[in-house]
C-alpha cells in the first residue's frame, strides 16, 4: 500500500512502483522506498563498496535525527533507513533531501561506476543493461546474465515444488489425528465453564501442524484440506465439550446422582434436542467456526499472496 507522500515522492524522483515499493535509478545509484507499519523505510544499492567516508556521509543523516534506525556498512554497496511516524507521516522532504544528497555524493565521487546488477556474485557491471525484475515483491536491478541464471533457478525451485508428491491423504489423516487433543481443550474450557472461540484458531493450528507434519504438499488443495479438517473438529469438538458439560451437570441433580455414566450420556444427548439447550450449543458452535473462518480466511490470503513460493518477474 503506497501512501500519497510516497506517491509524491515517487513522481518527484520521476520513479516507478510496482503497488508497494517505489524504484528507480537516481545518477549511478538505485533507490528504492516503501511504507512500513508505523514507519518509511528507504534503501539504497550504490554503484561502490562504500568506504569509511562514504559510510560516515550516509550515517550523517542519523546524527541530523532525520533517519531512526540506519545501516550501513564500509565494504558493502547498499544502506537502509527507517523513519519513525508516531502520530504524523514522516515528511517525505526530508527522505528526498536525503535521496538527492546521497545520490548527488556517490555520483560526484564516483562518476565512472557504472548502475550496479544485485546478481549475486555479478562481474558484469555493464550501464544501460540492466532490468528490473520483482523477487519475491522486491524490485531488484539485474544485468541479462543475472536475470537469465536467476530465472533458471526460479523455474527450478518452482518445479520442485510442482513435482513434490502431494501427500493429500497422509496429511489429511494427520491433521485430523493432531486435532484430537484438541477436543480435551474443549472439554477443559467447558469445565471452566467458558468455551472460548479462540479455540476455533487452535483447531487450525493443529490441523496445519498434522498436515505439514505428514508433509502434505501446501497448495491451495491443501489448505482446504486443513479448512475442512478444523471446521469438522472446531463443531466436534464444541459438540463433545458441550455435551460433557451437560453430563456433568446432570450428575450433580440428586435423581441422577447414582445412575450409570451410560444413562446420563444418552440422557444429555436428549437434552441437546431441546430447543432452548440447543439454541445454546448453536451459540457456541456458531462462536468457534467463526474464529477459525477467520483463521482459514486470513491463511487463504497469505496463500494468494503466493507465499512459500519463489517469484520472479520483470516489472
Ligand atoms: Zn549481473
Amino acid at each position: 500500500m503506497l501512501f500519497p507522500g510516497l506517491k509524491k515522492l515517487r513522481n518527484q524522483f520521476g520513479f516507478q512502483d510496482n503497488g508497494h515499493c517505489v524504484y528507480g535509478f537516481r545518477q549511478n545509484s538505485f533507490v528504492m522506498f516503501a511504507d512500513g507499519q508505523g514507519m518509511k523505510v528507504l534503501s539504497f544499492f550504490f554503484p561502490v563498496e562504500l568506504d569509511a567516508e562514504d559510510v560516515a556521509k550516509v550515517k550523517s543523516w542519523h546524527r541530523k535525527g532525520y533517519a531512526t534506525e540506519l545501516s550501513a556498512e564500509v565494504g558493502t554497496c547498499c544502506a537502509t533507513m527507517e523513519f519513525k511516524e508516531v502520530f504524523l507521516p514522516y515528511k517525505t522532504s526530508r527522505m528526498a533531501e536525503i535521496i538527492t544528497d546521497l545520490t548527488d555524493y556517490v555520483a560526484s565521487k564516483y562518476p565512472d561506476a557504472p548502475r550496479r546488477c544485485l546478481g549475486s556474485d555479478c562481474s558484469a557491471q555493464v550501464d544501460g543493461e540492466l532490468q528490473i525484475f520483482e523477487i519475491d515483491g522486491v524490485p531488484t536491478p539485474l544485468c541479462v546474465e543475472c536475470a537469465k541464471q536467476y530465472q533458471v533457478a526460479v523455474d527450478e525451485v518452482n518445479s520442485t515444488f510442482e513435482e513434490q508428491p502431494n501427500n493429500y491423504e497422509q496429511g489429511a489423516l494427520a491433521a485430523a489425528a493432531f486435532s484430537v487433543p484438541g477436543i480435551l481443550l474443549s472439554l477443559f474450557l467447558y469445565a471452566l465453564g467458558r468455551l472460548s472461540s479462540v479455540t476455533g484458531l487452535v483447531y487450525l493450528y493443529l490441523a496445519m501442524k498434522g498436515y505439514t507434519w505428514a508433509r502434505g504438499k501446501m497448495n491451495k488443495v491443501g489448505v482446504c484440506i486443513i479448512a475442512l479438517i478444523s471446521l469438522a473438529f472446531s463443531a466436534l469438538g464444541t459438540y463433545v465439550g458441550f455435551v460433557f458439560q451437560l453430563v456433568r451437570q446432570l450428575s450433580e441433580l440428586d435423581q441422577l446422582a447414582d445412575s450409570p455414566l451410560g444413562e446420563r450420556v444418552s440422557y444429555a444427548l436428549e437434552l441437546v434436542e431441546d430447543p432452548e439447550v440447543h439454541s445454546i450449543l448453536v451459540r457456541d458452535e456458531i462462536m468457534t467456526l467463526c474464529l477459525c473462518v477467520v483463521g482459514i480466511a486470513y491463511y487463504f490470503y497469505l496463500m494468494f499472496r503466493g507465499a512459500g513460493k519463489v517469484t520472479a518477474k520483470k516489472l
